[in-house]
């Protein structure tokens, strides 16, 4: 998944996008609300994690424009252990959920699974697919009860399809999930590269081809005996 941090604390923020992108996760950080306005327009995020007291206009204000926008994105508010009321008020601004500083990053982690979760319609914390499963906080997949060894980016593309059962995916918008800004720009191959891996390694129908347009999350049963 790819996440927007807005905290303008530096050490906290170079925490938090360090301990969420070794989780997996492609991270943008954004110290600015401005830069993190610009950046929801230019990137497919699936979550943000919203600090409310920031210079200039705060992260209320920010939440409270961007949901009247019709951002529907699921959003995590980082508080003061004393700021009882401006939970309350992130909360009926917008806000799915919150956490109190000071942040465990595994806290915060399962939290935006969690969120994630609620937001695809999905109420088991094991995803389910056919033969398929897909554990998201121990990173597992198992096809037809076998483990299967995946690495982070394979992981991530599964996800991704999988976040998405119904829809085709560019491969801009895959790119787009797999990649932060952090990194430069991937080698053109990679998602075919990813694809190929996934198809060999769990079922080679488990993502298809819409030609011309991207990949779509394929049936994941074993075929028929012949
Ligand atoms: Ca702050």
């Amino acid at each position: 998944m790819r996440l927007l941090i807005l905290e303008d604390d530096p050490q906290l923020g170079d925490a938090l996008a360090t301990g969420l992108r070794q989780r997996g996760q492609a991270v943008d950080w954004f110290q600015d609300g401005t830069q993190a306005d610009a950046a929801l327009t230019g990137a497919p995020y699936d979550a943000m994690v919203l600090d409310l007291g920031l210079p200039g206009a705060d992260g209320m204000v920010w939440l409270r424009r961007w949901r009247e926008r019709g951002l529907t994105l699921p959003v995590l508010v980082l508080t003061a252990r004393d700021g009882v009321e401006q939970r309350i008020a992130g909360l009926d601004a917008g806000a799915d959920d919150y956490l109190i500083k000071p942040i465990a990053i595994d806290e915060l982690s399962a939290r935006l699974r969690a969120m994630l979760r609620r937001a695809s319609g999905r109420a088991q914390a094991v995803w389910t697919h056919g033969e398929l499963q897909y554990d998201p906080a121990a990173k597992q997949v198992h096809w037809q009860g076998r483990a299967v060894d995946l690495t982070g980016r394979e992981l991530a593309l599964l996800e991704a399809l999988l976040m998405h059962p119904q829809r085709v995916l560019s491969k801009a918008q895959l790119q787009e999930k797999l990649y932060d800004w952090s990194g430069g720009e991937p080698e053109s191959n990679t998602l075919e590269v990813h694809v190929h891996h996934l198809r060999r390694k769990i079922h080679a129908g488990v993502v298809r081809t819409v030609r011309g347009v991207g990949y779509a999350l394929g049936a994941a049963d074993a075929e028929p005996a012949a």
